[in-house]
């Protein structure tokens, strides 16, 4: 039995991992469970396809387990979920940090439930702004506060505005001191829950969607809302420090390997620029992960790691919530979402 542990103490780096219910097909169809959560941190994944008396002879367990920061199972709300992998990081993103937080998994593993939710479950972007909001409506009397949010989708390599869609592809572009911006990203300031929610719903439409052999509708598109927070003491006015802080809040696009889905032509293409930016974005997080910050960090290989460049690192809290499904179906997607995720740490 393969058992990886991950080091403890003030960490900036969180992996997580949720596994959804079964959904009614699976369950129509009879699918085994044979993702389970064991323990707090500990879940637990059985090959289906092993056969029992080789794995005897062999000495060997059908089942391997993953340990995590933090895991959840298929009874997990979506207010646990928030409150243990993101609730923490709104005091850093106000006092000028930046932090992002990252649903990573297979299309269909829960990526989009976890981050944007339903009317009545809403999920972590909606959460975390609304205590956001909160927040700084407790501290308003101190404190002056400007939030602009943007939402926008990285597809094969192209940005697009998701509120704006008709403004075409946008450019990535670094300025004299290092900062990353989207040229000609359209920014909303509201400090409404509601809002919030029927402009991600909105923008959610526009995401890049292409059927493929294995899913109806894959998600092909990294989708990014990107928070801004501008802070100014109103008190303390003799110095007039602005501080900023930013959150991203990405659901990556499906992790599953082109070659899994039959695609040729285009499709391959758009296989071939997902992993490139899921492996950009794995080597950053590894890099970040080692204890001794000997790995050199390479931003510059994809535009999703270019316009997180300044808030992966450094003092930068990062979020890894993986997602797996239970179902014996998706065993490869599975196991290799534990393993990515695993390697992240
Ligand atoms: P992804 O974004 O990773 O492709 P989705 O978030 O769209 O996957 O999830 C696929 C389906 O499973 C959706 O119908 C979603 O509502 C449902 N689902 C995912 N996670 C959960 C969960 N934790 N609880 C209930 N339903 C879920
Ligand atoms: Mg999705």
């Amino acid at each position: 039995t393969k058992t990886t542990t991950k080091g403890g103490g003030e960490q900036n780096l969180t992996v997580a991992l949720r596994i959804r219910p079964l959904n009614e097909d699976e369950n129509y169809n009879g699918a085994k469970s044979i993702a389970h959560k064991v323990q707090a941190k500990m879940v637990v994944l059985m090959d289906p396809m092993e056969d029992h008396d080789d794995v005897l002879r062999a000495n060997r367990s059908r089942e391997k387990q993953f340990v995590f920061d933090c895991t959840f199972d298929s009874n997990a709300l979506q207010d646990e979920v928030y409150k243990n992998t993101t609730r923490s990081l709104l005091p850093n993103i106000i006092n000028g940090y930046n932090a992002t937080v990252f649903a990573y998994g297979a299309t269909g593993a829960g990526k989009t439930y976890t981050m944007l939710g339903t009317d009545d479950e809403p999920g972590i972007m909606a959460r975390g702004l609304n205590d956001l909001f909160v927040e700084m409506d407790r501290t308003k009397e101190e404190m002056k506060y400007k939030v602009s949010m943007s939402y926008l989708e990285i597809y094969n390599e192209m940005i697009r505005d998701l509120l704006n869609p008709s403004s075409g592809i946008l450019d990535l572009r670094e300025d004299a001191k290092g900062g990353v911006q989207v040229a000609g990203l359209s920014e909303v300031t509201t400090r409404s829950t509601n809002e919030v929610m029927d402009m991600l719903f909105q923008g959610n439409k526009e995401r890049t969607q292409e059927p493929t052999a294995a899913n109806k509708t894959s998600s092909r598109s990294h989708a990014v809302l990107q928070v801004i927070v501008k802070q100014q003491n109103r008190v303390r006015n003799t110095v007039q420090e602005v501080r900023v802080g930013k959150l991203f809040m990405v659901d990556l696009a499906g992790s599953e390997r082109a070659a899994s889905t039959h695609n040729r032509g285009k499709r391959m293409v758009e296989g071939a620029h997902i992993n490139r930016s899921l492996l950009a974005l794995g080597n950053c997080i590894n890099a970040l992960s080692d204890k001794n910050g000997h790995k050199y960090i390479n931003y510059r290989d994809s535009k999703l790691t270019r316009l997180l460049k300044d808030a992966l690192g450094g003092n930068c809290k990062t979020v890894m919530i993986a997602h797996i499904s239970p179902a014996s179906s998706q065993f490869e997607e599975s196991r290799n979402t534990l393993v990515y995720a695993d390697r992240a740490k």
